[in-house]
């Protein structure tokens, strides 16, 4: 029995892509290419969007989120490169999760251009370690480093000058993000949200799925409210008795494929975490109990 309602989606009437048919190259505004990665998945929906950043005229763009390693993924960034005219000054990762980190060293190699990311490991040897709140400069343009922890630690967006934000997995084209455990943290991800949300994104250039232009601060406002609904699902479940961990996942996600059922295991447990930190539950091994 649930006592609320699922907050609606406010992307539905968008007339968005639908799964499948996001263009493998798209230039969502002048400042920005988009380049899909040919990495399907339930987890990562139509692939990875790898985006080049750049001033047009510059001869420079940046790299936000090369992706997966595949030289066929590759050739088709170099002929948006070519398209654009620009060489590429700098590789910028928003978190080490492979799909948008796993080419970001070879890349800076191939490319003979700096890695940048808020991890060590993802920045190498010979790269950049990013700030947050620092702003950079490059391409003929500035990028915004904005912290973005949640789905992981060490996630960044990337505020542009016209005023978009490259999102990563911070939001998803379609569907909601996962806050990972044991590394995510619901409380960041609530607070990188709202801190997205009060820049006033005039779009959001997602890590999965298509861009999000019409109402960006709408769909901040559903993240948020989607992440409460769960919260409130998880609690009306626990109201009936204590609960494993599964059967909560099988009771709150069974509107949703099982294909994602692990990544929701881990949304779930992150959840359980800040209950728990909450005083509201209590988590012993699997099994979950009102505190
Ligand atoms: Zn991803």
């Amino acid at each position: 029995m649930q006592r609320v309602t699922a907050p609606v989606d406010p992307r539905t009437s968008w007339g968005l892509p639908t799964p499948g048919t996001l263009p493998r190259v798209a230039d969502p505004e002048p400042l920005v290419t988009r380049v899909l990665a040919p990495n399907p998945s339930p987890m990562t929906l139509d692939g990875t969007n790898t985006h080049l950043v750049g001033e047009p005229g510059s001869g420079q763009a940046v790299v936000v989120d090369p992706g997966p390693d595949d030289p066929a993924h590759l050739a088709v960034v170099e002929a948006a490169l070519a398209a654009r005219d620009a060489r590429v000054v700098a590789v910028l990762v928003t978190h080490h999760h492979g799909d948008h980190a796993e080419a970001a060293l070879p890349w800076g190699r191939h490319f003979g251009a700096p890695v940048a990311a808020a991890s060590p490991d993802v920045a190498g040897p010979g790269g950049r370690v990013l700030q947050p709140g620092e702003t950079l400069r490059l391409a003929g343009t500035t990028l915004d480093v904005v912290p973005t922890p949640g789905h992981t630690a060490d996630h960044l967006a990337f505020r542009l000058a016209s005023g978009a934000v490259l999102v990563g997995d911070h939001v998803l084209g379609r569907g909601t993000s996962v806050v990972t455990h044991p590394e995510g943290d619901v409380l960041a991800y609530l607070a990188s949200l709202r801190r997205v949300h009060d820049l006033g994104p005039s779009a959001l250039y997602c890590g999965h799925g298509p861009e999000l232009t019409v109402d960006p601060a709408a769909v901040l406002r559903f993240y948020l409210a989607h992440r409460a609904y769960r919260e409130q699902q998880l609690l009306d479940a626990l109201a009936g008795g204590p609960r494993d961990v599964a059967e909560l996942v099988a009771e709150v996600y069974a509107a949703v494929p099982r294909a994602v059922w692990p990544a929701a295991a881990q949304s779930t447990r992150a959840t359980l975490g800040k209950l728990t930190a909450e005083g509201r539950v209590e988590v012993e091994g699997d099994r979950v109990r009102l505190a």
